[in-house]
């Protein structure tokens, strides 16, 4: 990106009204040690006629953690997508979790009372996190892991968030990732998938084996909600592979 298009890009955030921007690390498959630095930094190129210079803050603050990472969102306003939420989705589940589900955003049960994945997709998720781990003699219950989704603000009438609500919140989920800094990540869909992973393919190209988020493994499923279909057998097949995989990379 020439400093040109940065300070436009930039400028389209600032007229959102974003005035603190975290630097994402590089590019998949280049990945570097996030700069965890507090240092600021002022963009070389003069500001435009009558706007102040912007300030671009590192990828994360130093010591972050969740509680922080709350307080930063605060009662966050920075997309369309708080005009219909009733409480913020932030996360859910063990702070030093060696496992983070990633999902979509929350539906209309996780908007009411603020937690990831606690409808009827939510059930299937705990379900199939403790009954493949029971089954594979893995000691483990969901409040283990730690459950989060890419946006925090449920859509209006459940639509995949669009690129911009992505993009928005996806700096906070990625702080997330690094408070927590997993074993692996498991993504759920292929939001989530995009997410993460800069991609156009779906889960049915991406699933059955590893990627790489930073330096962060990660292994893409099917989410919870189109398994519920009654017609996915093959992908609820699928995603119990795809889920003992994963619990034993980690938990062996
Ligand atoms: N679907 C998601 O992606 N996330 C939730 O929290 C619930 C349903």
């Amino acid at each position: 990106m020439t400093e040109e298009q940065l300070r436009q890009y930039l400028e389209f955030y600032e007229d959102l009204g974003i005035k603190d921007l975290y630097r994402r690390g590089a590019a998949q498959g280049e990945a570097k040690e996030p700069v965890l630095e507090p240092a600021t930094q002022e963009l070389a190129s003069p500001p435009t006629a009558n706007r102040p210079p912007l300030v671009v803050l590192p990828l994360a603050p130093a010591h972050d953690n969740l509680a922080k990472i709350v307080e930063d969102i605060g009662d966050c306003k920075r997309c369309r997508l708080h005009e219909g939420r009733n409480k913020i989705v932030f996360g859910t589940g063990n702070e030093q979790a060696r496992l983070v589900f990633v999902g979509e955003g929350p539906g209309a049960d996780e908007d009411e009372q603020g937690t990831p994945f606690v409808g009827r997709a939510g059930q299937l998720l705990t379900q199939m996190i403790e009954g493949t781990a029971k089954k594979e003699g893995i000691p483990l219950l969901r409040k283990d892991v730690y459950i989060c989704n890419v946006v925090k603000c449920r859509p209006p009438e459940n639509r995949t968030p669009l690129p911009d609500e992505m993009e928005i919140c996806g700096q906070f989920l990625f702080r997330q990732l690094e408070a927590i800094r997993p074993k692996a990540i498991c993504a759920l869909g292929s939001t989530a998938a995009k997410a993460l992973l800069a991609t156009k393919d779906g889960v049915m190209r991406l699933r059955g084996k590893w990627h790489k988020w930073r330096d962060f493994p990660v292994i893409v499923t099917y989410h919870p909600s189109y398994l519920l279909r009654p017609y996915n057998q093959d992908a609820k097949r699928e995603a119990w592979e795809d889920l003992k995989k994963a619990l034993h990379f980690v938990y062996d």
